[in-house]
Formats: C-alpha cells, sequence, structure tokens
C-alpha cells in the first residue's frame, strides 16, 4: 500500500481533487468528515470540546456548531491550540485505523489521507508521499466566499491561521495548481495518479 497525505490551502481544492483521485480508484479519508462525526452528540471529543467552549456552542440538533465554535477559535490561537489539542488525537485514530482497514482490504492501494494542517503539524510526515493543492490568492478569497459565504475578515483570519501556501507546497512530492478549470486540474491529477501507481507497484525509488 501507499499512503498519501493530501493537504493544501483552504478553499484551494483538496476536497475537489480528492474526489478526483477515489474516481481514479485511490482510497481517501477525510479529515473533515471525521471531525463531524466527532462533534456527533455522545462522543467523547463532543464532551471535552462543550466542556471547554460552553454550551452555547451546541447546535439544537445536539451537534456541535462549528459555526459558533470556528467564531471563537478562529479570534485567539490559544483557543485555536486547544481545540485542536482536543480533536486532533481523536482524527489520528480514525486515519490509522483506516489505513489499517485498507491495508488489510487491499494491500496495493493507494490510500489518501485529506487534512488541512497536516504540515503545519508535521503528521504529513507519516505519509509516503505528499500532493499539496494551490491556488491564486484571490481565488481562494473569493471561492471560500462563495461557497462559506463567511465574511471578508472571517475567511482573512481562517488563511492567517494556516501555514502560508507557498511554504506548505515547498513540503509537497507533488503540487496540484488548481488555478485554471477542473479539467486542467484533472489531468494534472491523472498524471499524478499514474506517478503514485509506479512507486506503489514498488519502484520507490522513482524521483518525484
Ligand atoms: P478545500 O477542500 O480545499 O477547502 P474545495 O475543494 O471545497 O476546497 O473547493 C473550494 C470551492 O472552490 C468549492 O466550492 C469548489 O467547488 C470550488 N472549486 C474547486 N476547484 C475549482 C476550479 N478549478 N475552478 C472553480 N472553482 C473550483
Amino acid at each position: 500500500m501507499l499512503t498519501v497525505g493530501l493537504t493544501g490551502g483552504i478553499g484551494c481544492g483538496k476536497t475537489t481533487v480528492g474526489e478526483m483521485f477515489v474516481a481514479l480508484g485511490c482510497r481517501l479519508i477525510d479529515s473533515d468528515q471525521i471531525t463531524r462525526q466527532l462533534f456527533e452528540p455522545g462522543q467523547q471529543v463532543h464532551e471535552a470540546v462543550v466542556r471547554e467552549f460552553g454550551a452555547a456552542i451546541v447546535h439544537d440538533s445536539g451537534w456541535i456548531d462549528r459555526r459558533r465554535l470556528s467564531a471563537i477559535v478562529f479570534s485567539e490561537p490559544s483557543k485555536r491550540e486547544k481545540l485542536n489539542s482536543l480533536v486532533h488525537p481523536a482524527i489520528k485514530e480514525r486515519q490509522d485505523a483506516f489505513l489499517e482497514n485498507v491495508r488489510r482490504e487491499d494491500p496495493d492501494a493507494i490510500a489518501i489521507v485529506d487534512a488541512a494542517l497536516m504540515v503545519e503539524t508535521g503528521s504529513y510526515k507519516r505519509y509516503d508521499r505528499l500532493v499539496v493543492v494551490t491556488c491564486r490568492p484571490e481565488q481562494q478569497r473569493s471561492r471560500l466566499e462563495r461557497r462559506s459565504g463567511l465574511t471578508l475578515d472571517a475567511i482573512e483570519a481562517r488563511i492567517e491561521s494556516q501555514m502560508p501556501l507557498v511554504e506548505k507546497a515547498g513540503h509537497a512530492d507533488f503540487v496540484v495548481d488548481n488555478s485554471g478549470a477542473a479539467e486542467d486540474t484533472r489531468r494534472r491529477v491523472e498524471d499524478i495518479y499514474g506517478e503514485l501507481v509506479r512507486l506503489s507497484r514498488g519502484d520507490r525509488d522513482v524521483s518525484s
């Protein structure tokens, strides 16, 4: 099995690129979806986060309201660190379980772990290869605005909380520049997939 970390600037197209890899046959776990599951009522992480940040972050449905929580943590780095310390270990546990499961089911698989902060946390080093998705700064802002409906200040706070994109891309084995049309990105993803397949067949010395 070949393991691949997938990351990039928020709003640059990590999820879109992940879906392209899945369409080609890769297995993928999305850390954002894991977080959603951890914020479900009854989960230990849910309890710990509510204990830390107060009942006001709980939605009527019982789930943690990510918007309310984000409003708190993106205004104060120390609170963001606290949140990460409560959530990241449980995310890692689920990622490891996913990789174990894929390894058992399909030893020839290409298994992708998608996570926003893997370069910041250093967890990208756990994977055989790293893919970083980028786009131009103004596109990052406008795509985020369209997708999230957040204010420009809120968007800046999220971008500021991440490592600068150029620096992040410096750690990549493969950069996907998602500044162009989706079809251009798909072609780049297909090329990278071809390279990953070669690597997964054991030729780990192929230069990337
Ligand atoms: P991320 O997972 O990195 O936050 P997404 O994949 O959700 O980013 O993409 C952010 C937004 O930009 C989504 O609404 C997505 O549909 C859109 N998008 C992604 N790639 C492109 C592209 N090449 N051209 C135009 N819009 C795109």
